[in-house]
Order: structure tokens, then sequence, then C-alpha cells
């Protein structure tokens, strides 16, 4: 079964790698297997993973998945520790989004770990994008600021 067991939502594959990081140790526990999990992709469903009719709900995983919570607390990217408060803020300072860039550079010099970090055990660029364009502005020198820092080599952290 593809979909959500709860909430009919359609399910993203995850690996192993991400149940196993993710889920509390307790709980990881009680789950037979580790392969053919799925994120559920629902913002309101409180289901994280699901296995056919298994489930491991939100307060079992370590992080909260962007999609399933608005906290502007919450974390947009794992790996390197932002929050969704923390990229608003820097776009409005600085106009652009340092963070964004930031980031961008990190994971070019491999060190993110977004399979194990992330609940959505994928890269978190897409999410920040999407908070960026929603502070910004002026989405058009967002991107044009963002394309020139992106060619930069320093660090701008
Ligand atoms: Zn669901």
């Amino acid at each position: 079964m593809k979909l959500c067991p709860r909430c009919e939502s359609k399910g993203r594959t995850i690996k192993p790698v991400t149940l196993e990081a993710q889920v509390v140790p307790a709980r990881l526990d009680q789950l037979g297997e580790h392969d053919g999990w799925r994120l559920c992709t629902s913002e309101s469903c409180e289901v994280v993973y699901f296995r056919d009719d298994e489930v491991v709900v939100l307060g079992e995983t370590r992080g909260v998945p962007f999609h399933k919570s608005e906290d502007p607390q919450r974390l947009v990217c794992f790996c390197f520790e932002h929050s969704v408060a923390d990229v608003e803020a820097d776009v409005a300072e600085n106009g652009t989004s340092t963070i964004q860039v930031s980031i961008k550079a990190e994971c070019k010099a491999g060190r993110d770990d977004c399979e194990r970090k992330n609940p959505q055990g994928r890269c978190c660029l897409g999410n920040v994008g999407q908070v960026v364009k929603r502070a910004a502005p002026d989405d058009a020198a967002v991107a044009d600021a963002v394309a020139e820092f992106g060619y930069s080599a320093t660090p701008l952290r």
C-alpha cells in the first residue's frame, strides 16, 4: 500500500537509514522491518512514517518533518540547524538569504547528512527556498543575489 493508512495521502519512499536515525530507540525496537517505509506527505496527519498498516507518529521521531508543523521555531535545515524564524530574520536583515547560501556551500563541501538528520530523508534546500521566497519582499532581487553569492567560495558565516 502506497497511501497513508490514516489519511490516504501519498507516501514518499524513505531509506532504512532515515527510519533508523529518526525513530526514537524505544519505538524503533518495536518495528520488525526497516525496509519499505514511506513518509506521509500530508500537512495535517499525525503519521510521520508508515509501512502498510504500521505507523510511526509525531512524537516518536527525533525531528518534526518541515511540512507537518507551522511553528516558526521549527527547523527547516536539520543538518546545520537553521529554524524558519532564523531564515526569515536573515532575509529581513540582509535582503537576501545568507543562510541559504551557506547551506549550499556546506552541502557542496559534503558536510550535510540529510538522510539521517532531515525527517523527510532528503535535502532541505527545497524547503529553505520556500521559506526564503515567502520571506522576501522582492523575489527577483533575492534570486539575483543568491545566484551571485552562489559562486562565491567565501564562507558567509
Ligand atoms: Zn497520513
